[in-house]
């Protein structure tokens, strides 16, 4: 095992396939451009940084962290790119990835590639779609550029064509179990309880065991629960406390106000919805005052306002949005399943 957060390729067993596709390429050294597209919490980011250790790290397979390992997972190093969002920006523009294809025109400084990841690919504007596109069909020597992202559906399809598509599927419960007990040395009773309510998700598994998290969930599916079935007056209250909320999970990541918020927003959705998933397998009863919505349309309602938050800048508008349908549907006992566009085609 790794002293450091994320091991080395070699050393990674959550997604066979994709290790094996990947380990492959490197063999082969071919200069890729990819796409990594699954789920929230299966390992995408994880896995990226991990080859980067093993494309850098000089010190094989069993390299507990040396210095270049540990470059690379503060994402220091010179070789690695690591691009995000400018700070109070909501997509990725030309200027940022004009100033990457700069940055890949030069030779490596130190290590024997260049490795550019764009952790949030889907949230790459057209237009800078657009300016990549070259870079992409044709990435300068030795260079790989991976970009992630949970759906391929905001890509160009000249993007799409142009990178090679890595898929990675949601994590079985046991694998995310199995993962907490030997990676993170947690025991196997808390272990199976948080892959089971984490649905696949290893990310949000791995906050079961953090209590600012854990308090979090109890909060917001109490307050949720209780919004629906009282006054409007009550989720009003409920949405200017959650904008003003610094949750302790969120750690000490430099978020911009807009940032933060929206985080705290998605955990919302993720944790809601990953109750009314127990109660659709009868692992949880549903409280006898919400028993007039049906499991499944609550679900896809909530997926339904998950998927629009990376396209919208508002996601208090979202929330809105989603308590308006749900507390519509606790009424007449049908959810209206038509999607946002639709509705505001309506309207
Ligand atoms: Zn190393």
């Amino acid at each position: 095992m790794s002293d450091l957060a994320v091991p080395r390729l070699e050393k990674l067993t959550s997604q066979p396939e994709v290790e094996k596709l990947l380990k492959g390429l490197l063999a082969q050294g071919s200069v890729q451009s990819y796409i990594w597209a699954g789920p929230e919490g299966t390992g995408k980011k994880t896995h990226a940084l991990a080859m980067v250790r093993t494309l850098f790290c000089q010190e094989g397979p069993d390299c507990p962290g040396c210095a270049v390992c540990k470059q690379v997972l503060s994402k220091s190093h010179p070789d690695l790119f690591w691009v995000e969002r400018a700070e109070g920006k909501n997509e990725i523009s030309v200027d940022d990835i004009l100033a990457l294809n700069r940055k890949l025109s030069n030779a490596p400084l130190s290590a024997p590639c260049k490795v550019a990841i764009v952790p949030e690919g889907d949230r790459i504007n057209e237009s800078a779609q657009n300016v990549f596109l070259k870079t992409l069909e044709e990435p300068p020597a030795n260079t790989i550029i991976i970009l992630i992202a949970s759906k391929t559906s905001k890509f160009l399809p000249t993007v799409l064509s142009r990178c090679r598509l890595v898929r990675f599927a949601a994590l079985p419960a046991s694998t995310v179990q199995s993962i907490l007990v030997q990676t993170h040395g947690w025991s196997p009773a808390d272990a199976q309880a948080a892959a089971e309510e984490a649905n696949g998700n290893l990310t949000l598994a791995l906050k079961a065991g953090d209590s600012s998290w854990t308090d979090f969930r109890k909060k917001v599916c109490e307050d949720m629960d209780r919004a629906l079935q009282g006054k409007d007056p009550e989720w009003l209250k409920l949405v200017s406390e959650y904008d003003q909320w610094e949750p302790d999970f969120l750690g000490d990541e430099e978020l911009t106000a807009t940032q933060r918020k929206s985080q705290v927003h998605q955990a919302i959705l993720q944790v809601y919805l990953n109750l009314w998933s127990r109660r659709l397998m009868g692992q949880t009863p549903v409280p006898a005052g919400l028993s007039g919505l049906p499991p499944e349309q609550v679900l896809r309602c909530l997926q339904k306002h998950q998927d629009m938050i990376p396209a919208y800048l508002g996601t208090r508008m979202i929330m809105d949005h989603l308590f308006l349908e749900l507390r519509e549907g606790l009424k007449t006992g049908q959810i209206d399943e038509r999607s946002f566009i639709e509705l505001a085609v309506q309207v």
